[in-house]
């Protein structure tokens, strides 16, 4: 798998966060400063010294981040944050300079979407892909419906942490380019049973909608037995339960070509 990773880039242009729904419990921002014993609190959010990482240059004039990768944005704050409205615009016209790699770009906040596109967004930039993240059925039933409506040209949902099982049917349109579940980690951490994860599989295979089960958290509840699982192991365990679903070898769905070639996809047998 190792050369796999050399597809993605973290780029975080800013960095804190505050907290809006039941999913943002145990954020992942709060537990790393707390490990590392950040001064300052994690509510506050600051610009980073990666700002402008996407057109960032080496010394022979290469771009820092070679064309065709998939680049996590924000993930150590949320991109549609109110108080980094006034920085936002400065990173879509990175976003709209770098047409050669494909952003990911996840928000708990999809009701200020409109709120926050540059003029030129039209219908969406061919490049981004945003994800609506979503942790059990109130917030599904509250942010999906405002993300249907969306002009996005790439949308995936985000159930995570899981915290309930979902009703996704009447979410599951044509549009959705990928579900990805995922349980929660840390100390603390909520439960997250399989059948939960099964079932979305379940209603999205229904669909042909493309499924990944991304991790399993730290809490996993499995035939009745629960499970302590220790982080470094969360990932390759969803990876062995093998129920992705329209999914390629960069865990990206297929929806994402650049230079791939067709083989690198594969359609697991539905169990
Ligand atoms: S929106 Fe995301 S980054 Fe922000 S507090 Fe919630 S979980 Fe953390």
């Amino acid at each position: 798998m190792a050369e796999n990773w050399e597809i993605y880039t973290d780029w975080n242009p800013w960095h804190g966060c505050t907290k809006i729904s039941a999913g943002c419990k145990f954020c992942y921002v709060y537990r790393q400063d707390a490990m590392y014993g950040s001064e300052i609190s994690s509510s506050e959010c600051r610009k980073t010294a990666n700002f402008n990482l996407p057109i960032k240059r080496r010394r022979d004039k290469s771009w820092k981040i070679p064309g065709g990768r998939v680049v996590f944005t924000c993930f150590t704050s949320d991109f549609l944050l109110k108080d980094a409205d006034q920085w936002r615009p400065e990173c879509w016209q990175m976003i709209r300079q770098r047409s050669d790699l494909w952003f990911h770009i996840f928000t708990k906040r999809i009701d200020r979407f409109m709120e926050c596109v540059p003029d030129d967004w039209g219908n969406g930039y061919d490049n981004v892909l945003v994800g609506c993240t979503v942790e059990n059925q109130a917030m599904a039933d509250y942010r999906l419906p405002i993300f249907l409506k969306l002009p996005i040209k790439h949308k995936s949902i985000i159930i995570g942490p899981m915290l309930s099982d979902i009703d996704l049917a009447p979410y599951l349109h044509p549009q959705i380019e990928e579900v990805a579940t995922s349980g929660e980690s840390g100390v603390g951490a909520r439960p997250c049973h399989y059948d939960w994860i099964l079932h979305v599989r379940q209603q999205c295979v229904e669909r042909g909608i493309p499924f990944r089960f991304h991790q399993t958290g730290a809490y996993f509840v499995k035939d009745g037995k629960t499970y302590r699982i220790p982080r470094r192991y969360q990932l390759s365990q969803a990876h062995k339960a093998n129920i992705d679903y329209k999914i390629g070898k960069y865990m990206v769905p297929e929806t994402i070509k650049f230079e791939w070639k067709e083989e690198d996809y594969h359609l697991p047998s539905i169990s």
